[in-house]
């Protein structure tokens, strides 16, 4: 059994006038001490994806429709809020894009650790054994004990998000979802993050799903991919399939195109072309299809289905013609 199935996920925000069609019909699994890669860019549905996993989507405007999200065979969708309190945090974490954000800034970081600890203390830990976890944690997460006694303001950039992971690890959960976790950090430091994440998990027997607009984070962490535009997955598969094979959906290709490496100038990089479309005014046939390089005539009316080979799946006319 996976630790986490996604199936027929369908979510909409609604002012109460207008709906808009968020996520579409997504379908994915998750292993245990697997890593999964959501990767698209701003709007695709990745953020509003995991928010309905641990079911924090707004509460008047968000709302799941259809579809189920099962996490090692409870039925999350099904749980009331108070059973709903003991898997976030406990079982499942998120951590954010920006730090700043998850951090309380009045408070120390030591108490801040204590605080996410104390919420979840379900083997009654005494207050010395809470004390002696924080400097564990902190300790796991490459920051000096010593340090809990400073604010979050006293902290760069870096620090602060292996500090917002050092609360996200307290309660031990088995799946981390990582929202864009390295965006706001300069490059080496990036680097330096997803590393220790990667030791993390590797330490802590956890899953964990990694949102990203960035091919080269993807290739760095995760064992398997879901291409997410417009609401919909349009390529998904394992890293076999996204880093060794060729065939790839025209948006993957473009996605791929836009990674910058040592040996490319910057006029390699091939970005791609347009924008992410208006959710309420999506296009007809492949929602792709505006910005395609091989758009062909029936893209413009016909909504491609899923191309399927072994572990490989690719939403797109061109590897349903192949196969016929
Ligand atoms: Fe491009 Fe057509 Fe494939 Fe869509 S279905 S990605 S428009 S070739």
């Amino acid at each position: 059994m996976s630790l986490l199935e996604i199936k027929d996920l369908e979510i909409i925000y609604t002012n109460g006038k207008n709906v808009v069609q968020a996520v579409n019909g997504i379908n994915f699994t998750l292993d245990k001490k697997e890593t999964l890669g959501l990767v698209g860019e701003t709007g695709a549905g990745k953020t509003t994806t995991a928010l309905s996993i641990l079911r924090l989507l707004p509460e008047r405007t968000g709302k799941i429709i259809n579809g189920s999200v099962n996490f090692d065979g409870i039925p999350l969708l099904d749980l009331n809020e108070r059973e709903m309190q003991s898997i976030r945090g406990a079982r499942i974490a998120m951590i954010f894009q920006d730090p700043m954000t998850s951090l309380n800034p009045v408070l120390t970081v030591g108490e801040q650790i204590e605080e996410a600890l104390m919420l979840h203390n379900i083997d009654n830990e005494s207050k010395e054994e809470i004390t002696k976890r924080v400097d564990e944690i902190l300790t796991l997460v490459g920051i000096n004990p010593e340090r809990k006694k400073n604010y979050p303001h006293e902290f760069s950039g870096g620090m602060k998000q292996r500090v917002v992971i050092a609360m996200s690890l307290a309660c031990s959960p088995e799946l981390l979802i990582a929202d864009e976790p390295t965006t706001a950090l300069d490059v080496t430091i990036q680097a330096q993050v997803l590393d220790m994440m990667e030791e993390l998990k590797q330490k802590l027997d956890m899953s964990m799903i990694m949102i990203t607009h960035d091919l080269g984070v993807v290739a760095k962490t995760c064992d398997k991919v879901a291409v997410l535009y417009a609401g919909e997955i349009i390529e998904y598969g394992t890293f076999e399939d996204f880093f060794i094979n060729k065939a790839h959906h025209p948006y993957t290709e473009g996605l791929f195109g836009s990674i910058p490496s040592i040996e490319d100038d910057a006029e390699r990089l091939t970005p791609i072309e347009g924008l992410m479309p208006d959710p309420t005014e999506l296009p007809e046939g492949c929602k792709f299809h505006p910005r395609c390089p091989k758009c062909m005539e029936k893209c413009k009316t016909e909504k491609p289905k899923d191309f399927i080979k072994g572990t490989h799946s690719i939403k797109c006319h061109l590897f349903a013609e192949e196969e016929n």
